[in-house]
């Protein structure tokens, strides 16, 4: 998006040297990502919003913005459809039995795409994508979706608020961007969990939230599979918000979701790459969450 944008293409080149460096890159089953049709965005996003992309990228070189966050290049279109492919293509393998869990290390994310909008960052709602396509294609009933990503994820929250099959629980740092999931007393539709949290929150408060609200809705619902919005910018060492998570705060987060996903889901579970701007940071949480998912904590 751009030399100065913090969605950046160095974000992955800082998982993969991390992953290597602690060692873990070898131990996992790499996959290229195919692309996703737009049979399968059509699940989620209107033609419209498809158009909205597909129709407006610039030549080599140049940028277009769709708002000031969020600028398409000559290869957006590719890289999009790339990235929700890799959410659905690990949702075919682990509902095949290939893998208990996969992670997609994706770009662009996804949890700010609404249905009609592409905004903050976001093209395609990769994980809602993958969701509708479990729904649709493999007929599972009951699917949950575990945003930690440290802005509200208001395009899946768009997506499916009041679809009684998809359970969302999330916390998120308000007020910040988008300034969404906040309803008043009594409002908000019972298939979300959404926790508003304020600036300068750490992750014993964060775990606590996580015990008391997610893990019962979590249970409750008994989801076949999980998936996850895998923003790592809660990290304090993440100036694009002010919380103040650590490694071992990701790695017990996910703990949880690995035990819900062993009751419920036959271990299944699909984690997409969200945000996380500061790359060591990022690198160091995406390995601490992947150990846990590999089963080496
Ligand atoms: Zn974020």
């Amino acid at each position: 998006m751009g030399d100065w944008h913090p969605e950046c293409p160095a974000r992955l080149q800082a998982i993969d040297d991390q992953l290597i460096a602690c060692g873990l890159s070898n131990l996992l089953d790499h996959r290229d990502a195919p692309l996703a049709s737009v049979d399968a965005l059509a699940r989620v996003h209107t033609g419209e919003a498809i158009a909205r992309v597909r129709d407006h990228l610039p030549p080599q070189g140049e940028y277009f913005p769709l708002d000031p966050d969020t600028l398409l290049n000559a290869y957006s279109w590719q890289a999009a459809l790339r990235a929700a492919g890799a959410a659905i293509a690990a949702t075919d393998a682990v509902i095949a039995g290939e893998a208990n869990n996969a992670f997609c290390a994706v770009r662009p994310p996804g949890h700010h795409a609404t249905p009609d909008t592409p905004m903050g960052f976001c093209l395609f709602n990769n994980v809602s994508v993958a969701a509708a396509h479990a729904m649709h294609v493999h007929g599972l009933e009951r699917v949950a979706i575990i945003d930690f990503d440290v802005h509200h994820g208001n395009g899946t929250e768009a997506a499916f608020a009041g679809d009684p099959r998809v359970l969302m629980v999330s916390f998120f740092q308000h007020p910040l961007y988008p300034y969404t999931g906040v309803h008043p007393p009594g409002s908000a539709p019972a298939n979300l969990v959404n926790i508003p949290v304020p600036a300068y929150t750490r992750g014993d408060t964060v775990r606590e939230l996580v015990r008391q609200h997610w893990l019962p809705a979590l249970d409750a619902h008994r989801p076949q599979l999980l998936f996850i919005s895998a923003g790592f910018d809660a990290h304090r060492e993440d100036d694009i918000a002010s919380m103040g998570l650590v490694e071992a705060d990701y790695a017990w987060i996910t703990r949880q979701l690995v035990d819900v996903a062993q009751r419920h889901a036959n271990g299944r579970i699909v984690s997409c790459l969200e945000g996380g701007y500061a790359l060591s940071a990022l690198g160091r949480s995406v390995a601490a969450h992947l150990k846990v998912l590999a089963g080496l904590d």
